[in-house]
């Protein structure tokens, strides 16, 4: 089935789930009639609880929900609908409280029932989650601890809200509803059981070990593993993988990492470049060979082998470059001579990071390589600045571009600024790819 299709379908079905528990709400026996603000409010917190329940399977990393769009895309999603549900279901209580003040009584948690108890505690959990997602670089936290928080809130959100709407009983009252909702909740417990315990069960049966790691300019290792006893990934070029080191798949510190090595490769081996960006990175060159590693992928939509293509425009900032490596690398292997045209761009020349590989590899490919620095040394004749539309004319001129697809990775700022160049030349938005490293 074409991937737009899937997509398509995908978008259905969360529109379908989303509102499934509203519609098993008004099907059949309904309580006595109430004014409609009341049964609006009631219906908003049904769909708002059915989207966050969702968030669950969105970011359970399955991969046919992925492949479609990205996980990137899948994440950026997540985040924007949650602030959607958050809206939802704030409007639940919000619109009680107009319509009949006297259950505001039912904010006193120590003197209201049970039912408003869950009800209340699943909001202020709610208001914890978004409010630590949204301002966790402002809060101090560390992604780790923030990612634990985060699953924890989650499940705790969801599972005090069931227990509300069991305890409210209105809507779920008759046994095929509860026989629903129970289905409902199951589903929810499996896809958690999925993501905490049978996959990273899964994934202790294929370890892979470290066999080198080796410096690169730019603060960079390339860590090289092995698959043991198993034959490995079978990826594309560009994709990526969640990588642990010296941890169990159950561990909280896993990090997405592009593969930059060949995706050819028939010891079924895998590289990743890792640069110094924070506290577990900057410990990547203490790596020891033999250390134990698992690796959840791949992932990704950032590759060539997706879309039939006559040239390339790789534009690749700092770290961006890794993906690149990955690609550059297979089609050598691949002995794939369609032409490159790379924008390898970087503060200066010492931390354009596998400036070496890409360089070793120009024999085998049609690649022309454009090196862009913000800090050139005196004497250099080559491109200098950041990555722009005038830039991009000068590389890639109009009469190439018309079926070339165009690959860019690096800072969000140069995204952006690449992309919108890209689109003022007119080049269509199918024919741009573009790689974010900021997930989180
Ligand atoms: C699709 C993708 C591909 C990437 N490929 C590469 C690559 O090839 N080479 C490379 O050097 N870097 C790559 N990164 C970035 C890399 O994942 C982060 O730099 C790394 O996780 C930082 O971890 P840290 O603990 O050292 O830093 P921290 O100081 O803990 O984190 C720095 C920032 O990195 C992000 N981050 C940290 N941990 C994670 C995580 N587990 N998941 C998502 N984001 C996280 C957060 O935004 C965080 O604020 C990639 C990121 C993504 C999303």
């Amino acid at each position: 089935m074409p991937q737009f299709l899937r997509g398509f379908l995908w978008i259905q079905l969360y529109v379908l789930v989303s509102v499934v528990p509203l519609a098993f709400a008004l099907l059949g026996e309904t309580p006595p009639g109430r004014d409609f603000v009341t049964e609006l409010s009631v219906a908003l917190g049904f769909v708002g609880l059915a989207m966050l329940g969702l968030q669950f399977a969105i970011t359970a990393r399955f991969g046919s929900v992925a492949a479609p769009f990205g996980m990137d895309v899948v994440i950026r999603f997540h985040r924007l609908i949650s602030l959607v549900a958050f809206a939802f279901v704030l409007a639940h209580p919000i619109l009680l409280f107009v319509t009949d003040p006297a259950t505001l009584e039912l904010l006193r948690f120590w003197d209201a029932p049970w039912r408003a108890r869950f009800g209340l505690a699943s909001v202020v959990l709610l208001v914890a989650l978004v409010v630590t997602s949204v301002y966790r670089t402002r809060l101090g936290l560390s992604y780790e601890v923030w990612k634990v928080a985060h699953g924890v809130l989650a499940v705790a959100i969801v599972a005090t809200a069931l227990l509300h709407v069991q305890l409210v009983g209105y809507y779920v009252a008759t046994v095929w509803k509860q026989v629903l909702w129970v289905l409902m909740s199951a589903a929810l417990v499996g896809v958690l059981g999925w993501v905490r315990i049978v996959k990273p069960v899964l994934q202790l049966r294929q370890p892979w070990e470290v066999v080198s790691v080796e410096p690169e300019r730019g603060d960079a290792w390339t860590v090289t593993l092995r698959p043991v006893g198993h034959d490995g990934l079978r990826a594309l070029p560009g994709q990526y993988a969640w990588l642990i080191v010296d941890g169990t798949p159950f561990s909280a510190e896993e990090h997405p990492y592009s593969l930059s090595g060949s995706t050819e490769r028939e010891d079924g081996h895998v590289s990743f470049t890792i640069k110094a960006l924070g506290d577990w990175s900057a410990q990547a060159g203490d790596i020891e060979p033999g250390t134990r590693a698992y690796v959840d992928g791949p992932y990704g939509v950032f590759s060539p082998d997706r879309n039939e293509a006559p040239g390339f425009l790789f534009v690749a900032g700092g770290v961006g470059i890794t993906p690149f490596l990955g690609i550059l690398q297979t089609m050598a292997d691949r002995g794939d001579r369609r032409p490159i045209t790379l924008v390898h761009a970087g503060p200066t020349l010492d931390e354009l990071i596998g400036l070496e590989h890409v360089e070793s590899l120009r024999d085998q490919l049609d690649l022309e390589l454009v090196l862009v620095l913000e800090e050139p040394p005196d004497g250099w004749e080559g491109e200098t600045g950041l990555p722009d539309a005038d830039l991009l004319d000068r590389v890639a001129p109009d009469r190439q571009r018309t079926r070339w697809q165009y690959f860019v990775c690096g800072p969000p700022p140069m995204l952006d600024a690449v992309e919108e160049a890209l689109e003022q030349h007119g080049v269509p938005m199918e024919q741009i790819q573009i790689e974010r490293f900021d997930l989180a």
